[in-house]
């Protein structure tokens, strides 16, 4: 496989833009071939026209042709497995091992939606007869199913160039609701995007898809970002990355003259509460898991431990032992890009210099061989501290963690119910502190997406019962998940058909059920075959 450097518009591969910008090596800081042109206004422009007017064709697609596709797709990046994991390794210096298993978690979501394809089941249809005889007044007969939204606008994350990057979840969820999809590459990994963009567009070219379906548009700042989401054409997007950037987004895409649902996935801090029955039983295996759990993938997950709160006294002591031996054993390792690394920095720094701040452990200095290595680094503090100062309970994006001392689990109750809310948040306790603490799990209830018990949050197991968003500002909209089969829900809307012969409605909600699937009939589940 080449690389271009080109935009992918409707399957076309094209160059009109005349700034060009380059990938980085993080490790060596060199600069890796080719260029690649930023999209031009007009090849924004074309890929949403292109992605307009695949719709009607992709919603009327034989689902076995778009299950084939998401196949092919699956193949296709198994056959080109070792060029890809080459490449973004290059571009991002993730462990070759973490990019395998990356690989896999996105082959496997591809033939998930395949399935899900097939069973049809996603639509959800229900059905209400109706009733002319009624009195007072006669019942119409109602039939409703989920349709695509239309064109998805997808921006990914620099630390999952694979998974939720060209042909992460958000693109192939939204190709199983029959959406064609626009990928704004992520400027820290365009060469990866490419190669992924090559392998779609030949499965789409391959199934005859209609040449909209999917566009990969590359720049280097802001504005493509911008222009995406702003254009007429554009539904829905999906966003994963910072914060700030989705807030920006998020923003932008409620203020066009037709807002449109913009469902970001963004950091966290995600807390962790060892209560005292657990410290004591196990504070050292605890405190082993924990700092494993900092160091995943250099702490660039958004599921990363920020946070930790243990209560004062003998076994919060070993505690904090224990996790300062282990902290001391990590080598620095590099981060993904520049401006991830100075922002570690940045952040690292602000905390050090807060007021009653400690640091307690970091990795070896003289381990440190190239200038975007990061030092994994934990500090401690008195719960106290976060009265002064909330903003340590703000994602700071790489390994670090505060241990936060409180003097009684009511203390600690108090910081739950004020905290903001986070994607994860995890308690350690033994039967008996969960039901003498019942309260700390009824609080976070209310203020995460996935409550871990006994474990730690970084690491995803994609599947239907997994919930990965939270309440703002983990997620912009906190029914939805951007993990997992229900992420397909993101690009999906309900269509009422009132009245419509049998044979003009579509096939998931004709009379006769000519896809044997399951179906909400007159309030009543009916099994399809
Ligand atoms: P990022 O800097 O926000 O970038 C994400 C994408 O958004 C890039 O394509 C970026 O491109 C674009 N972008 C950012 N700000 C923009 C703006 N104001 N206007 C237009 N486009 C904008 O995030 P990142 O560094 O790639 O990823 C790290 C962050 O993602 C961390 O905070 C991490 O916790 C979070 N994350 C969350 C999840 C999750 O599932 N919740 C998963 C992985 C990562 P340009 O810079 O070219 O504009």
């Amino acid at each position: 496989m080449q690389l271009s450097g080109n935009q992918c518009v409707g399957g076309e591969w094209t160059a009109a833009g005349e700034k060009l910008f380059t990938a980085l090596n993080p490790a060596t800081c060199e600069s890796l071939l080719p260029s690649f042109h930023e999209a031009t206004d007009a090849e924004v422009d074309r890929a949403l026209q292109l992605a307009d007017q695949a719709v009607d064709a992709l919603q009327t697609l034989p689902r076995e042709t778009m299950a084939s596709f998401l196949e092919e797709i699956a193949i296709g990046l198994e056959t080109a497995r070792e060029v890809l994991i080459a490449r973004a390794h290059a571009e991002t210096a993730l462990p070759v091992q973490r990019l395998e298993a990356e690989c896999a978690r996105t082959v496997g979501h591809c033939r998930s939606f395949a399935q899900m394809v097939r069973a049809s089941a996603w639509s959800q249809p229900r059905i209400d007869h109706g009733n002319p005889h009624r009195q007072p007044v006669a019942k119409p007969e109602l039939r409703t199913l989920l349709v695509g939204v239309g064109p998805v606008v997808v921006f990914g994350a620099s630390n999952f160039p694979l998974a939720i990057s060209v042909a992460g979840t958000d693109t192939i969820s939204a190709f199983a609701a029959r959406c064609p999809v626009v990928v704004k590459a992520h400027p820290a990994h365009p060469g990866t995007c490419e190669l992924v963009a090559q392998i779609i567009a030949q499965s789409a070219a391959k199934w005859h898809l209609p040449a909209g379906v999917f566009s990969l548009l590359q720049g280097a700042d802001n504005s493509l970002g911008t222009a995406l989401v702003v254009h007429p054409q554009t539904s829905a997007v999906a966003f994963t990355g910072s914060l700030r950037g989705g807030r920006a987004l998020f923003d932008l895409a409620v203020s066009r003259p037709r807002p449109i649902p913009f469902y970001g996935e963004m950091g966290s801090a995600n807390p962790v509460f060892v209560l005292p029955g657990a410290a004591k039983q196990q504070a050292e295996a605890i405190a082993r898991g924990y700092v494993q759990s900092i160091n995943m993938g250099v702490g660039q997950y958004c599921t990363n431990p920020g946070l930790l709160f243990v209560t004062s006294g003998a076994d919060g002591d070993r505690f904090i032992a224990a996790t300062t031996e282990c902290v001391s054993q990590v080598l620095p390792a590099t981060m993904l890009h520049s401006v991830i690394h100075s922002s570690y920095v940045t952040g690292l720094n602000r905390i050090a210099q807060t007021p009653g701040i400690k640091v307690v452990a970091q990795s070896p200095a003289d381990g440190i061989v190239d200038s975007l290595q990061a030092a994994c680094t934990l500090f401690t503090a008195s719960v106290d501290v976060l009265d002064e100062h909330p903003e340590l309970t703000e994602e700071v994006f790489g390994p670090e963690s505060i241990v936060f001392c409180c003097q009684s689990v009511d203390q600690m109750i108090g910081i739950a119910r004020k905290m903001d809310c986070h994607l994860t948040a995890t308690i350690h306790g033994t039967e008996q502190d969960l039901l003498e603490h019942a309260e700390l799990v009824r609080i976070l209830q209310r203020k995460v997406g996935r409550l871990v018990f006994n474990g730690f949050p970084t690491g995803l197991e994609p599947c239907h019962a997994l919930h990965h968003g939270g309440p703002y500002p983990a997620a912009t909209h906190s029914y939805f998940t951007s993990v997992g089969q229900q992420a397909i829900y993101r690009f999906t809307r309900p269509i009422c058909f009132q009245g419509v012969p049998d044979a003009a409605l579509p096939d998931e909600i004709q009379e006769r059920n000519p896809l044997g699937i399951d179906r909400l009939v007159d309030g009543k589940l009916i099994p399809g075959r």
